[in-house]
């Protein structure tokens, strides 16, 4: 005698369900992401379930060499089934998992959501967002929504059914027909989104997008039910719609370069095959795997401010968001990839990822893989590298400004044009090498171009006295130029700037410039400082200049030229 019962949901499931039957989110899709993705956890449970208890495989009703996920439509009833063969659920597990929310973090969250008021505002979503709406995100496109489930082990079947107000009823399945383990969830689909094609969730096509856009990468396959009507005969198939190739879980050495190519290609929409392929794989108690690709070619956007930038993110092969900004610096923008997180809220919002710090861990960390991904290409294929710092070394260096705790590592896989080669670029490694001894300085000189660096009236000193100058022409050298400070103990100091003493490093003093008697300029220096007064602070006798009769030559605590353009462009 079957016997049904009704239930209350908890108060904060209630009020939870609330939000979602007034669907507060303009996405709806993404309930179908929240039902696959309990579903490919349950077959998850259950084959590592087998590994456990090895009956179990052979057990009654399951069939562990055939773990899927199956969606089926019946256009007419207006119903979408969501059905698994995974690990199920006993009757108190039905009421414990989906009658309560026992999540961490609920009375915090429901607690703001009081304070928030108005269910439909834009905070109370971003909270939501926060928590992850899970199994009730069902409530967004269906009226009603019944669960069958029977779990892996025992006979008992349970349904459950819910109009998503404050009850549910649960009752035990007695009649004849054989219900295999596993959960199956019907949605009876709300009828207002009939008319709307793009969420029509009775449709294939439907159907096909939203689970190639977010379940692409599941392990098991999806399966769904289409239907063909061919001279009046209807034949039903099973069509599996996504792709399962989540390369970044699968240990390196079983993934051929090739595959790594394509999928490379497959996320960026690039033609290209990638410089170098990243794989990361973290383990502990914030589990996650990456899969980063450093390109061969800038793209066009690399310094639009509104560029797309960031890698995907999933969560457990699911797909969370596209260009996931806060997992990889500005500086590294050009980064394409992949980073799947075991643990995160599938619903994770941009913003509660710039603030976690599980995030901000994983970015260090995934920072370090890709400056040392380079630096290994600085040994081991030196080629490959060049391209990377011509196509990228611009924005890399931003990074020295941005980051401060990376300078060091990217001061070591910088490179830079200096007088020692008229077209080979240095490391500042070398540059230190090379300096003679007693040398604390790494002389640079700005300028728009190389041309006009090495025909400055700066240079001629330097050059006469065989000391190496570093050519910076990008303007962000200005500006981390003036922020580092030194590399290797040796101070950047331009040689534009103040008093530049090269008593110290030159070879030696060219004995012309010591007998000079320096009082028989006065009269000179008298008559430019007047004469320019408006233009210049001070006119000085200088020993920098060897052909050159006059240089210009900024304070020391000037602020560089590239910013003063700036400053005067904005206005002020
Ligand atoms: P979450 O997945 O974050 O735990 P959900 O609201 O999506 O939250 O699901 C609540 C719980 O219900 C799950 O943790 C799981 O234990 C159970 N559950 C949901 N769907 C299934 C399913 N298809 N098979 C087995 N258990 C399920
Ligand atoms: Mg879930």
């Amino acid at each position: 005698t079957a016997q049904i019962e009704t239930h209350e949901f908890q108060a904060e499931a209630r009020q939870l369900l609330q939000l979602m039957v007034h669907s507060i989110y303009s996405n709806k899709d993404i309930f179908l992401r929240e039902l696959i993705s309990n579903a490919s956890d349950a077959l998850d449970k259950l084959r590592l379930e087998t590994f456990r208890d090895k009956s179990l495989a052979g057990a009654d009703g399951i069939d562990i060499d055939d773990l899927h996920i199956d969606l089926e439509v019946d256009r007419a009833a207006r119903t979408l089934t969501i059905r698994d063969n995974g690990i199920g659920m006993s009757r108190d597990e039905v009421v414990g998992l989906i009658g309560t929310i026992a999540k961490s973090g609920t009375g915090e969250l429901i607690k703001k959501l009081r304070e928030a008021k108005n269910a439909d505002s834009a905070a109370t979503g971003e909270l939501i967002g926060q928590f992850g709406v899970g199994f009730y995100s069902a409530f967004m496109v269906a009226d009603t929504v019944t669960l069958v489930t029977r779990k892996a082990g025992q006979t008992e079947v349970t349904r459950w059914a819910s109009d998503g107000s404050g009850t549910y009823t649960v009752e035990a399945v007695t009649d004849e027909t054989e219900v295999g383990v596993g959960t199956t969830i019907t949605l009876h689909l709300k009828p207002e989104d009939a008319e709307d094609q793009l969420h029509d969730y009775t449709s294939e096509s439907v159907l096909r997008e939203i689970v190639r856009r977010y379940s692409d990468f599941v392990t098991w396959p999806i399966r769904l039910r289409t239907e063909k009507t061919e001279d009046g005969r209807t034949t039903h198939e099973w069509e599996t719609l996504n792709s399962r190739k989540a390369l970044w879980a699968r240990p390196k050495d079983e993934v051929s370069e090739e595959e790594y190519r394509e999928f490379y290609k497959h996320i960026s929409h690039d033609w290209l095959d990638p410089l170098r392929t990243i794989s990361v794989k973290a383990e502990g108690t914030f589990e996650y795997q990456a899969l980063l690709f450093l390109p061969s070619r800038a793209p066009m956007d690399l310094y639009y401010r509104d560029a797309k930038r960031g890698v995907q993110l999933y969560v457990k092969r699911v797909f969370i968001m596209d260009n996931c900004e806060a997992l990889v610096p500005d500086y590294l923008r050009f980064v394409k990839g992949v980073v799947d997180a075991a643990d995160l809220s599938l619903n994770v919002s941009r913003e509660i990822l710039q603030q976690d710090r599980h995030i901000r861990l994983m970015r260090r960390r995934l920072v370090k893989k890709v400056l040392g991904a380079v630096k290994e290409m600085m040994t081991d294929d030196r080629g490959r590298y060049d391209t990377f710092w011509r196509e990228f070394g611009r924005v890399v260096k931003e990074g020295l400004v941005e980051d401060p705790d990376n300078r060091k590592a990217i001061l070591d896989i910088a490179s830079f044009a200096s007088t020692h080669s008229a077209d080979e670029l240095t490391t500042l490694r070398d540059y230190v090498d090379r300096a003679k001894d007693g040398q604390d300085h790494i002389y640079y000189l700005t300028g728009a171009s190389r041309a006009v660096v090495e025909n400055s009236p700066h240079m001629e000193a330097f050059r006469a006295k065989g000391l190496e100058v570093l050519v910076l022409t990008d303007p962000i050298d200005e500006f981390w130029v003036e922020q580092v400070g030194e590399y290797e103990g040796k101070t950047f100091t331009s040689i534009a700037k103040g008093q530049v003493d090269l008593g110290a490093d030159g070879d030696e003093e060219t004995g012309a410039e010591k007998k000079v008697d320096e009082s028989s300029f006065d009269a000179l220096r008298e008559w430019l400082t007047t004469t320019l007064a408006d233009q210049v602070k001070e006119v000085r006798l200088s020993n920098r200049l060897t052909t050159s009769p006059a240089c210009l030559v900024g304070d020391t605590y000037d602020i560089p030229p590239a910013l003063a353009r700036m400053y005067q462009q904005a206005g002020q």
